[in-house]
């Protein structure tokens, strides 16, 4: 197990992230806060996928007074995800002014960037910080690269032109989010707020400066950390980039709870960044979600997308059937399915997995012959080895894994 960093234990809802709390998956969503129905579908779509914080944009009276509505209607649905309001410019005032929104979010994310300049910059930061205290919420101070406060800049640049050897403009962009992210906890505990209450997180789009600004920032603070690669991007390169960097954090004990900023292809799911983060999670050994599908890439071997369709649909099935799983057999969410191309590696890979089928190859017998922990059970052949090999895995969750009714009643 990869020993985690120290911090404190901070409450979002009933969920808890810091100190020995698994890392928390969190989204956000991209509706108009104000369309309610459109936004209810969507939280309730994420947190259906697994996301155990959503995060709302509040950034006009109309998304303040949905709020509570929105909380309302999801209740209704049996779905009590904690939300977050995300703030800019206005927060102060929506929350002054819409004391129901103020009571039915879980957290507030307040952006130290974003909350006006000069004198009005820590009077309006106060009057947030004296909301958040009033009703008891935790606060994410989160700190964005596009969007850093130029007066902490600014500060930064002058005292490194009096320095015998001047820092680079990168590492004092780096030192200017880190400091705005340390003096706002500070000064929202000097307002009143517990540390137990803080979270921070210092986004920024390049990999290796989000490493380099979190490693420094896990050393100056016990606050949990929220990690993300901000702006990640679409497709391939938001998920390759949001791996390569929250990977090396996490390795490292750094991070108590992570969201994926992937853009989605117009009218594509939002749901993807959820998978995301929990995917990155359980490859690296921190966490289990959902049955993991060991499947070959396929080769000359395979001339036919027969293997390919059959790994994407036990995937899919193994996806969908979790949240019924999860109600009725513990541990189901360890399990590995190995889904082979020929008998190259198909057989041993099906045998480390729980359960495994390896495919015949091009000019191999047509049989695919199924392993259940580590033994071969049955051979199947003919059209309908899909639908034979999806109902040995029903019978195989229902064998192997205990039934919650079982243990309640133990
Ligand atoms: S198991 Fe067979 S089909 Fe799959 S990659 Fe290896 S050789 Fe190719």
């Amino acid at each position: 197990m990869i020993p985690r960093r120290k911090t404190h234990q901070v409450r979002i809802g009933q969920v808890a992230v810091g100190s020995d709390a698994p890392v928390m998956v969190q989204s956000m969503t991209n509706t108009d806060t104000a369309d309610v129905a459109a936004s209810v579908a969507q939280v309730k779509e994420l947190a259906d996928a697994g996301s155990e914080v959503v995060r709302l944009t509040v950034n006009n009276e109309a998304s303040a007074a949905a709020i509570p509505q929105i909380v309302e209607q999801l209740a209704a649905k049996g779905c009590h995800v904690p939300l977050v309001g995300d703030f800019h410019y206005n927060g102060h005032r929506l929350l002054a002014d819409y004391p129901e929104m103020a009571a039915a979010l879980a957290k507030y994310r307040i952006n130290p960037g974003n909350v006006g300049f000069g004198a009005k910059h820590d009077r309006q930061f106060s009057e947030m910080i004296e909301q958040a205290i009033r009703y008891d919420k935790p606060v994410r101070i989160g700190v964005n690269w596009g969007s850093l406060d130029p007066s902490v800049l600014a500060r930064l640049m002058d005292d490194n032109a009096t320095r015998d050897v001047p820092l680079t403009a990168e590492e004092v962009g780096r030192e200017a989010l880190i400091i705005s992210a340390l003096e706002s906890a500070e000064m929202a505990e000097s307002i009143g707020l517990p540390s137990d209450r803080i979270i921070l997180s210092c986004k920024v789009s390049k990999v290796q400066e989000l490493v380099a600004v979190y490693r420094e920032l896990a050393k100056r603070c016990q606050y949990p950390l929220h990690l993300g690669l901000t702006e990640a991007g679409m497709g391939s390169k938001g998920i390759v980039s949001s791996t390569a960097a929250l990977s090396v954090l996490l390795q490292e004990g750094i991070g108590d709870t992570i969201r994926i900023s992937l853009t989605p292809r117009p009218g594509e799911s939002r749901t993807e960044e959820v998978i995301v983060a929990q995917e990155i999670l359980q490859t690296m050994g921190l966490r289990s979600f959902v049955p993991m599908v060991v499947a070959c890439p396929g080769c000359g071997r395979t001339t036919s997308t027969f293997f390919q369709e059959l790994a994407e649909d036990i995937q899919t099935y193994l996806r969908h059937q979790m949240p019924v799983w999860k109600q009725s057999y513990e541990g189901v969410e360890d399990m590995t399915v190995a889904v082979m191309g020929c008998i190259v590696n198909g057989p041993g890979e099906s045998r480390h997995a729980n359960i495994g089928i390896s495919l015949p190859g091009t000019g191999e017998t047509p049989a695919a012959p199924v392993f259940e922990d580590g033994k071969k059970t049955v051979t199947l052949r003919g059209d309908t080895i899909a639908q034979d090999f999806t109902a040995l895995v029903d019978a195989y969750v229902a064998r192997s894994y205990r039934k919650k009714e079982q243990k309640d009643a133990a």
